[in-house]
């Protein structure tokens, strides 16, 4: 099974590329969607972020609000870095169990989603590192029209994330993704097709 670690910032255009990758014969993860799972209740996430950030960040069933924890993690960088080292290694884990499964069901190819790809030290699980690229201004008005966030919101997540030249220097492959989705899909399909494809019938 190859794995390709699919990465990018905020906005970037992972998912979109993850679903253009899904169409042409990946079985695909989102991390994210882990990311969310781990902080349930009475797991050992939610019992470590009680101790480290209190039960401020609770709702009254003593669920984990999400919205309460990011605004406490976005304004400081030490706090996220605490957030992180507590959910990135148990993600980490469901992304491997996730795998280990596609490869009990004979997956060929691979997609591991994740923003946090380089940052939480994940590149050691994949093959390769393919990272989306935008333009700072096409990121800003993609994330406003999705979200419904102001500018220095979408800033903050910038600023919480790896800077695009430390993601390229791990980075494989790298896709840019200033245009229309056809172009972007253009673009995945000519690197599939020379990666997967005609590889093979050599
Ligand atoms: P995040 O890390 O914030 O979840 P992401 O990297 O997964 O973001 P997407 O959700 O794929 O990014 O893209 C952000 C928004 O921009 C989405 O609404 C998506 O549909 C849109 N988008 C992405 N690429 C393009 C494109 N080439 N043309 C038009 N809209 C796009």
């Amino acid at each position: 099974m190859f794995i390709i670690g699919l990465t990018g910032g905020i906005g970037s255009g992972k998912s979109e590329a993850s679903k253009i990758l899904k169409s042409l014969g990946a079985k695909t993860i989102n991390a994210d969607i882990f990311g969310h799972s781990v902080y349930k209740k009475n797991t050992k996430v939610w019992g470590e972020i009680i101790e480290e950030f209190g039960e401020a960040v609770l709702d009254k069933d003593g669920n984990i609000v999400r919205s309460k924890l990011a605004n406490r993690v976005f304004s400081s960088k030490s706090e996220l870095d605490k957030l992180n080292r507590i959910c990135h290694p148990e993600i980490k884990k469901l992304v491997i169990k996730e795998l280990d499964q596609f490869s009990l069901d004979s997956v060929k190819i691979a997609v591991v989603e994740a923003a946090i790809l380089i940052e939480a030290n994940w590149t050691d699980i994949v093959d390769e590192v393919w990272s989306i690229e935008s333009k700072t201004s096409i990121i800003f008005n993609r994330v406003k029209k999705r979200d419904n966030i102001n500018r220095s919101v979408i800033q903050s997540r910038i600023d919480s994330q790896i800077d695009n030249a430390t993601r390229l220097k791990y980075s494989d492959i790298v896709i840019t993704n200033n245009g229309t989705i056809e172009e972007l899909k253009k673009n995945l399909s000519g690197i599939w097709e020379r990666k997967f494809i005609s590889r093979n019938k050599e």
